[in-house]
């Protein structure tokens, strides 16, 4: 990791990191909570945690970093490793391409002159990715994708929120409807019900947003867990995953995120982000709020903030000082970074 920061400036940026969860704490509160179910607990658009995993294995956190929240759609970043790891990146592409739709997450369109979803950040690509994943059946399917998610974590339990599935499965139109119509242009094969119950399943994990720094971390740190050592995912598939979440992973806000943050990442409608700074870490932020593109409220604006304070846009020169107070992208670590 770094060395930019000098021990005594980390007392320093951990207070800025307070400093900035503690200034979004307020922000976006009125935002309605679209997504939750009505009996969701009324507190649970208060909440608001920030985590950071360093790839050297130190982490921080700010808010709320315990709290249990379904992955939802940064749950598509994972199993898409998974079905490049099945079938290899070839034949994935083949089945799911790489380009941003502009569209809503669970728009019905396709990419028509390669006949596959344009990418599998939204629903379309992540049930097509759901298919893609080796597996006798729903349940082995969903095995397999749960023992990646613990790798990546680090977290053993990891598991299904039953209730929350059962609760997507109940008002689930628009996953079938995209389901029959790829059928139908041969875009997936099988079971649809398998295929669907496969993809709510992987979006109905419940992480925090300290599992989520980590998930985060595994793909700054190549694939491998900074913390446990395990591998979650082959080396070779990394720079593909990351690499369609800078271009698609923020819906059809994924422009102007680039533009504006700077970071590969991905958001779910539970108001959860994850963002992977190659090579450096990996931070995860939740907050309920949503936006109209169903991203978290707070969590862009924070993590905005967060890419200008410490200069973690990718593209940035450092030496512009618009960006950042540092030269490198850094945060706090023990014992200087
Ligand atoms: N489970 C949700 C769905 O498929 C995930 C959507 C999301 O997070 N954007 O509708």
């Amino acid at each position: 990791m770094s060395d930019v920061v000098a021990v005594g400036e980390q007392e320093l940026v951990r207070k800025q990191l307070d400093e900035l969860h503690a200034r979004f704490g307020s922000f976006g509160e009125d935002q309605v909570v679209s997504y939750y179910p009505e009996d969701a607990p009324d507190d649970q658009r208060h909440f608001f945690g920030l985590a950071g995993t360093n790839i050297d294995g130190t982490q921080w956190q700010a808010g709320d970093c315990s709290v249990p929240f379904p992955l939802h759609s940064v749950s598509k970043v994972f199993t898409y490793g998974l079905a490049l790891e099945d079938n290899g990146a070839e034949a994935t592409l083949a089945r799911v391409g790489v380009e941003p739709s502009g569209d809503p997450f669970n728009s019905i369109t396709f990419d028509e002159v390669h006949h596959r979803p344009y990418n599998p950040m939204i629903n379309a690509g992540a049930l097509v990715a759901a298919n893609l994943v080796a597996g006798r059946d729903v349940d082995e399917k969903v095995d397999r994708i749960l023992e990646r998610y613990r790798a990546y974590s680090g977290n053993p339990n990891l598991a299904v929120d039953q209730r929350i599935l059962r609760q997507q499965l109940r008002s689930n139109d628009r996953n079938l409807g995209l389901c029959y119509v790829m059928r139908s242009l041969g875009m997936i094969t099988g079971d649809i019900d398998e295929v669907v119950e496969t993809y709510l399943s992987a979006c109905s994990i419940t992480v925090t947003a300290a599992d989520l720094s980590v998930m985060g971390a595994t793909l700054a740190n190549g694939g491998r867990n900074p913390l446990t050592g395990e591998r979650a995912v082959a080396r070779e598939y990394v720079r593909d995953i990351v690499s369609v979440m800078m271009t698609c992973g923020m819906y059809d806000a994924a422009g102007q995120w680039a533009n504006e943050v700077g970071i590969p990442a991905k958001s779910g409608v539970s108001g959860d982000i994850v963002c992977v700074l190659p090579r450096y870490f990996g931070f995860g932020v939740y907050s309920p709020g949503l936006d109209v593109h169903g991203n978290s409220v707070r969590g862009v604006a924070l993590c905005r903030e967060l890419s200008e304070t410490f200069g973690l846009h990718v593209f940035a020169d450092p030496a512009d000082s618009r960006f950042g107070r540092v030269a490198q992208p850094t945060l706090p670590g023990d014992g200087g970074g």
